[in-house]
């Protein structure tokens, strides 16, 4: 398939690629690494007039870590949060998600930033991003503004950022030294999309559950968390199982969803225990 017409953009800077949204209004979207936007472009499911590249945009790449949080440019690449040793050290949970996406071609080109600015309830970082209770800091007209992982997903492809805003990147607060993690994802092939998954982090006399794909949005349960942290892994289950919505679709029935759900948020919960060091 081909895309219909578009006039290509590619701004030096963020206000110059901001000027530009501003410009052309609901006819232009921004494109980082296009494993999104651009199969949609070509199946006609998006019409985009402007197409507005961040690629030369080089303040929105990068990741800095910190005494007490990491920060990643939005423009950082699924193959760089992988192949950064300081990063995995830090935050594995990071490395052992973006692993689980699709596949090595994708990960070359795809963003965090893009991955979680989607709203894609199938993409495996904002769930990640919930569980990590990380903060997106996104640029328009007006200036900067944070918003919570948290409170950024309204329903399957609505967030709470406004059209002329850019997402410019994620700050991640470190879990407690020593946390455990897991995030264990079930796809019916390599390279596929969750049919369920689930993020964990434990630590600190706290812990965080998070799941991908299992409604319209990703889910966090405070309740799950708190069980957890009690160490009832049985209540956790059910309370994550409680708070999640999955349609029928081609990965299938709700039964069968609710069913791969509680196995993987399961296996999460326990591998996050295990390796969890005190
Ligand atoms: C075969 C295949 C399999 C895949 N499997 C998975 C999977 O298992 N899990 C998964 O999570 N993903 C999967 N993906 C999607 C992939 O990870 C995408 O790369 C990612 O979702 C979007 O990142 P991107 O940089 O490519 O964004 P783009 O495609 O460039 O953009 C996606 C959307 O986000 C907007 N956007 C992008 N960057 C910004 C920004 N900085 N600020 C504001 N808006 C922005 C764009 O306007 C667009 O609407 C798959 C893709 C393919 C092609």
């Amino acid at each position: 398939m081909i895309p219909a017409g578009f006039e290509y953009h590619r701004p030096a800077d963020l206000q110059a690629a901001i000027a530009l949204l501003t410009t052309h209004g609901d006819e232009a979207r921004v494109v980082a690494g296009g494993h999104s936007l651009i199969p949609m472009m070509k199946l006609r499911m998006a019409e985009v007039r402007h197409l507005v590249d961040l690629q030369a945009i080089e303040a929105l790449k990068g990741v800095t870590i910190g005494s007490d949080s990491v920060t990643l440019g939005a423009m950082t690449t699924q193959y760089e949060l992988i192949s950064n040793a300081d990063l995995a050290a830090k935050l594995p949970i990071l490395r052992e998600a973006a692993l689980q996406i699709a596949d090595p071609q994708v990960r070359y080109m795809g963003t965090v930033g893009g991955n979680v600015a989607n709203g894609d309830p199938g993409n495996d970082m904002p769930g990640l991003m919930q569980c990590l209770n990380a903060t997106y800091t996104v640029e328009g007209p007006d200036g900067p503004r944070q918003i919570a992982a948290r409170d950024f997903y309204e329903s399957a492809y609505f967030t709470a950022r406004s059209d002329e805003e850019i997402l410019t990147g994620i700050s991640i607060p470190l879990p407690a030294a020593g946390h455990g993690y897991a995030y264990e994802k079930q796809k019916r092939k390599i390279g596929d999309y969750a049919t369920a998954a689930c993020a964990v982090i434990v630590g600190g006399g706290a812990a965080s559950v998070a799941m991908t794909n299992l409604a319209d949005t990703p889910i966090w349960s405070a309740e799950a968390g708190q069980a957890l942290a009690a160490g009832d892994v049985d209540g956790a289950v059910a309370a994550a199982l409680a708070a999640i919505d999955p349609q029928e679709d081609m990965r299938g029935p709700v039964a069968f969803k609710r069913h791969v759900a509680g196995v993987v948020i399961r296996r999460a919960m326990t591998r996050a225990l295990e390796r969890a060091k005190g």
